[in-house]
């Protein structure tokens, strides 16, 4: 089986491309992917309120991100909707920051049409994106600082939260390291990252492997294949696979050496879900 379960279509604001749904649904059949769960974003401190007219300066309504109220509901309409023609297809959503707006989290997390939804942390409270960052022109400090932040957000996310999976942890890697080059000593976040797989373990959440960094500097995937084998080695059972393609030419990437990666840690299954509920398939 071959199964990507986190790919973004044109209702996730900041996709570079026009792919719609039905395009989507399309090419995964053409390359053979038995499952594809399309899962845009839906940053909950992005939500707004129809009456809202003042904002932060970095959740401008003029930003990428906004209106993820808008494009969420669109993107589960339309895949709840295609799901009849293509029976490989599931609808997903990427929760960005469930903790930092819970109001508009609970809204996307009561939506039956819904077969798996993914947690994630993209900025840490009050910030913004990991993306939109200088780490060039910060001390160590200061990006210790943002990672200390990071890692205990997501872990009261991981403990607070109803998602399925968590997606691509590390993220912020993806710049500091892959794009900026700064090296960082990661084993000070040996503990918390042992305790966030822990509460995965415990809540029958999966943990994501996402190939989105074998395209891009970084040259990894998220999390890296260390961190895989630590959640192995303490019980973790669930994985999922996604290329977090935000194109249709990155459908499906990464996906093979990423499930060679899970088998090296031990794992000899991964996950899809529908309906919200892990099925195993075997590597
Ligand atoms: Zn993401
Ligand atoms: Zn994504």
């Amino acid at each position: 089986m071959l199964c990507d379960l986190h790919t973004h279509s044109c209702c996730s604001p900041d996709a570079d491309s026009t792919a719609t749904i039905e395009k989507m649904a399309l090419c995964a059949g053409k390359l053979g992917i038995d499952h594809l769960t399309v899962t845009d974003h839906c940053d909950c401190n992005f939500w707004y309120r129809e009456d809202e007219t003042e904002y932060p300066e970095y959740q401008k309504p003029d930003s990428m991100m906004f209106g993820s109220r808008i494009y969420a509901a669109e993107s589960i309409s339309r895949i709840a909707e295609l799901k009849q023609r293509f029976p490989g297809l599931l609808c997903g959503i990427e929760l960005g920051q469930p903790l930092q707006q819970p109001e508009a989290a609970g809204c996307i997390l009561a939506r039956e049409e819904l077969d798996m939804v993914i947690g994630s942390l993209h900025m840490n409270s009050g910030k913004p994106d990991f993306y939109l960052m200088q780490y060039k022109k910060m001390d160590s400090s200061e990006i210790y600082s943002l990672l200390d932040s990071y890692f205990s957000e997501l872990l009261e996310m991981c403990r607070q939260c109803s998602f399925d999976v968590l997606a691509h942890l590390t993220y912020p890697m993806r710049y500091i390291e892959g794009e900026c080059g700064i090296s960082v000593d990661m084993k000070r976040y040996d503990d918390i990252i042992r305790e966030i797989f822990c509460t995965l373990r415990d809540n029958g959440k999966a943990l994501e492997i996402n190939t989105s960094g074998l395209r891009q500097p970084y040259g990894l995937t998220f999390p890296h294949i260390g961190y895989i084998k630590l959640f192995r080695s303490l019980g973790g059972e669930l994985i999922t696979l996604g290329s977090d393609a935000h194109r249709l030419e990155d459908i499906g990437k990464g996906i093979e050496e990423g499930a060679a990666l899970a088998r090296e840690a031990g794992f000899r299954y991964a996950a899809v879900f529908k309906q919200r509920k892990p099925e195993l398939y075997k590597l």
